[in-house]
């Protein structure tokens, strides 16, 4: 499968292979939108977690309750009793994570897309 730059110029998708490489025509960082030609570098990407709805919140919230969860546990079934401690938190944490991964399916199941970002200064288009 392969990845997607959007670029930030205008703003239009285009396959990671088809940027066009433009250290040959001064421009040092980077490379260029085959549309726009503007001087892109990579700006992370739909299923970073900075990019996911929540993405913060859920790791926030892993771990407030590992902290929370420490040495406790709310189930009895297992020995030896680290056993029920992990299956405790994962009572509290699974549903978390499938309603999670659910609400980002899209950015996890569809095609990637690397958000770009215009390269800061004029520095690239000395020669
Ligand atoms: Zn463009």
């Amino acid at each position: 499968m392969t990845d997607h730059y959007e670029c930030a110029g205008c703003a239009k998708k285009f396959k990671t292979t088809d940027a066009v490489d433009g250290f040959s025509q001064g421009y040092k960082a980077g490379f260029l939108c085959p549309y726009c030609h503007v001087n892109l570098e990579e700006n992370g990407q739909s299923d970073g977690f900075d990019n996911m709805a929540f993405g913060y919140s859920f790791w926030a919230f892993t771990l407030v309750l590992y902290y929370l969860m420490q040495g406790r546990s709310i189930v009895d079934w297992f020995e030896p009793s680290i056993a029920n401690e992990i299956s405790s938190f994962l009572v509290f944490w699974l549903p978390m994570c499938i309603a999670f991964l659910g609400y980002n399916r899209n950015a996890i199941l569809k095609k990637r897309i690397v958000y770009t970002k215009k390269v800061a200064g004029r520095h690239n288009l000395e020669k």
